[in-house]
C-alpha cells in the first residue's frame, strides 16, 4: 500500500489544480464576488446543493455561486487544514471569534445551557456570560482541576441538566497553561445525551494549533482555532476555523452563509501561504520554547514559570493529561518575576527584540501582562485563585534565535529594580 503523505508534504499542492488558473503553480487571489454559470441548469443544480434542498450525487462537487458561500481560495485552504486533524470538513472565518461564535449560535437554542470550562479566552466568556443570556442562553462554569465526576455533579446540582446542549472547553487554558481532560469532557457530554439529544464537544484548540494536540481524536465533535494564532503566526492577519464531521460542518456553514462572516478570498491566500511554512515555524517555536524555559527555570530573578515542560510525575493529574493529548510543550510560557505591577512593568518596558504586544504564535517572540491586558475584565477573585497575578508575564517564542531570545529577557531581568 502507498503510505499515506505527512501534511506538511501536502501543504504546497493539496486541492489545486494549475491547470484551472492559467498554470499558475500558487493559488491566485480569487477576487471575485460571484461566479459565471455555464447554463440555467448548472446555476439551478448548485442552488439545490448549496441550500440543502437536496444530498450532492455520487462524485458531485459544490459548485462555485457567490464568495459569502464559497470562493476557490477558502475552499482549497478548508481542504488542507482538514490534514492536521484529520478531520472530515472545515469551515473558514473572518476571525476565531466568527467561528466560536457562529458555533454556539449553531448548536444552542433558547432555555438551553452550555457547560464551559474556565478560564476562557475572553471574548469567548464574555460572549457565553453577556450576550448569549439574552438569548435565554444558560452558563455552567467548571474550573480547571474538577473531576468528571465532580462536572457531572456540579451540573445534576444545578437543576439544568436536562437543558444542556453543549460542553465548550479551551485547554490549555491561557494563561497559566491549566490543562482540561478532553476525553473525560466528551464523557461528561455523552453522560448528558439522550438518544433524541445528543449533547456535542467542541474544542478551543488555537493553544496548541493545529500540530500539536487533536481534540478530535480524543473525542471532541468540534475543534475551533483563532487563525490569527499559529495558523496565520505572521501577525498579519484574523481569522478562524471550525472543523468537525461533514455533517457538524454542514451545519456551521448553513449558519456561516447567513451570518455572512466567512474569510475574505485575500484572507484565504494569506492562510494557504502561511499553512506552506506551518511544521517549520511551530518546531521551531517549540525548541525555542523549551531553551527559554530552560533558562527562566534556572534564573533566581524568576519566582515562577508556568511551562508544559515543567510538568513532571508528581504533578500527577496534570502530567498524566498532558502525557495524554499534548504532543509537544508547546511555544507559550507564562511566568512571575519578583515583586508586583511595577516590576512585570519594568521588565516589559525593557524589552529590545521581544514585542510587547498580545496575541501569539507568530513568527515574532511577543510578550504581554495578562492581569493589566488581556486578561483585565477577568473577576479579581477568580484571578487569584487562577493565579493571574500583577507580576505575571506572558511570552508567545518565535523562530528568532533562541540565545538572541534569552538574551533579550537576560538584558530586560537586569531592569527589575524588586
Ligand atoms: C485569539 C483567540 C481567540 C479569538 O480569535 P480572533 O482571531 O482574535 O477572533 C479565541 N480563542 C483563543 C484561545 C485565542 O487565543
Amino acid at each position: 500500500m502507498e503510505r499515506k503523505m505527512k501534511p506538511e508534504s501536502l501543504m504546497m499542492s493539496y486541492g489545486y489544480k494549475p491547470e484551472l488558473s492559467e498554470g499558475a503553480i500558487k493559488c491566485p487571489i480569487f477576487q471575485t464576488s460571484t461566479f459565471v454559470f455555464k447554463s440555467a441548469e448548472e446555476g439551478k443544480a448548485f442552488f439545490e446543493v448549496a441550500y440543502g434542498m437536496r444530498e450532492k450525487m455520487a462524485g458531485e462537487e459544490l459548485g462555485l455561486i457567490y464568495s459569502r458561500i464559497n470562493n476557490p481560495d477558502l475552499e482549497i485552504l478548508e481542504n488542507r487544514l482538514t490534514l492536521w486533524d484529520e478531520a472530515e470538513e472545515c469551515a473558514i472565518f473572518e476571525s476565531g471569534m466568527a467561528a466560536i461564535t457562529t458555533v454556539l449560535l449553531e448548536f444552542l437554542k433558547p432555555g438551553e445551557t452550555v457547560l464551559i470550562s474556565s478560564p476562557l479566552y475572553g471574548g469567548s466568556d464574555h460572549f457565553i456570560k453577556k450576550v448569549l443570556p439574552k438569548f435565554h442562553i444558560n452558563a455552567l462554569t467548571f474550573r480547571v482541576g474538577a473531576t468528571k465526576d465532580e462536572v457531572i455533579q456540579l451540573v445534576k446540582d444545578s437543576g439544568l441538566a436536562d437543558t444542556l446542549a453543549l460542553v465548550y472547553i479551551e485547554t490549555p487554558a491561557n494563561p497559566t497553561n491549566d490543562l482540561i481532560d478532553i476525553a473525560a469532557s466528551k464523557e461528561i457530554a455523552k453522560y448528558f445525551s439522550k438518544p433524541v439529544k445528543e449533547i456535542y464537544l467542541a474544542v478551543d484548540n488555537t493553544y496548541m494549533g493545529p500540530l500539536w494536540q487533536h481534540p478530535l481524536k480524543l473525542g471532541a465533535d468540534l475543534v475551533l482555532y483563532s487563525a490569527t494564532k499559529y495558523i496565520g503566526g505572521h501577525s498579519d492577519v484574523i481569522a478562524g476555523a471550525c472543523l468537525g464531521s461533514n455533517e457538524l460542518i454542514q451545519r456551521v456553514k448553513g449558519l456561516r452563509t447567513f451570518l455572512g462572516n466567512m474569510a475574505s478570498p485575500n484572507t484565504g491566500w494569506l492562510l494557504l501561504r502561511s499553512l506552506e511554512t506551518l511544521k517549520v515555524r511551530m518546531d521551531c517555536q517549540a525548541t525555542n520554547a523549551n531553551k527559554v524555559a530552560e533558562f527562566l527555570n534556572q534564573d533566581a530573578r524568576v519566582e515562577k514559570v508556568y511551562f508544559l515542560g515543567n510538568l513532571s510525575e508528581k504533578d500527577g493529574i496534570a502530567y498524566q493529561i498532558k502525557q495524554k493529548q499534548c504532543l509537544s510543550n508547546g511555544a507559550m510560557i507564562s511566568f512571575d518575576v519578583k515583586g508586583s505591577e511595577k516590576e512585570a512593568f519594568q521588565f516589559l518596558n525593557a524589552l529590545r527584540l521581544i514585542k510587547l504586544a498580545v496575541s501569539l504564535g507568530s513568527t515574532e517572540s511577543l510578550a504581554e501582562h495578562p492581569a493589566s491586558m488581556t486578561h483585565i475584565d477577568v473577576d479579581p477573585d477568580l484571578k487569584k485563585e487562577l493565579g493571574i497575578s500583577e507580576k505575571m508575564i506572558r511570552l508567545s517564542v518565535g523562530v528568532e534565535y533562541y540565545e538572541d531570545i534569552i538574551n533579550d529577557i537576560k538584558q530586560a531581568l537586569d531592569h527589575v529594580h524588586p
